[in-house]
């Protein structure tokens, strides 16, 4: 089983998405194990986006990701990185496959509603970047049978 961080952005807690989003993550078959509401620190998105320090469009997002706060989720599942990814859609908004939660609900590149980790390694690194140990929870799934097999 693998672990992801999903943050959904303020342009979700704005437009009243969050209930929607996490809807789509439940009737996929993800097991939520972390789930608060964040403000986002200078420092933490100085670390979390680090590979776009430099980019022109890059104070723009810190200040968005300020805007309200964010919902902070860790959901479990098989391979679970690589299907998130799926269903958030690609970066740009207006490119994302319909069906997905940025095809579906988003126009924008900067204001594309969730962050999701992009590959296992950084899903190891993001989930405790947001998370301490003791909000992160394990507990039986009586469903999960169901979803897998
Ligand atoms: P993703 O969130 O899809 O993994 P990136 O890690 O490349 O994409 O970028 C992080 C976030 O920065 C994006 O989700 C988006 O909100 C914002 N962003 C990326 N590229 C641009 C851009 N060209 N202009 C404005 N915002 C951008």
């Amino acid at each position: 089983m693998e672990r992801t961080l999903i943050l959904l952005k303020p342009d979700a807690v704005q437009r009243d998405l969050v209930g929607e989003i996490i809807s789509r993550l439940e009737r996929k078959g993800l097991k939520l194990v972390g789930l608060k509401l964040m403000s986002l620190s200078s420092e933490l998105l100085d670390e979390h986006y680090s590979h776009l320090v430099g980019r022109p469009f890059f104070p723009e997002v810190k200040s968005f990701m300020q805007r309200t706060p964010v919902v902070a989720i860790c959901v479990e599942g098989y391979k679970c990185v690589d299907a998130v990814r799926l269903l958030a859609g690609v970066t740009n908004s207006r490119e994302a496959t319909p069906g997905t939660i940025r095809g579906e609900f988003a126009m924008s590149v900067q204001a594309n509603l969730i962050h999701c980790s992009d590959s296992l390694e950084t899903a190891l690194v993001e989930v405790p970047r947001f998370f301490k140990s003791e909000e992160l929870f394990e507990y039986n799934d009586t469903l999960q049978d169901y979803v897998y097999n």
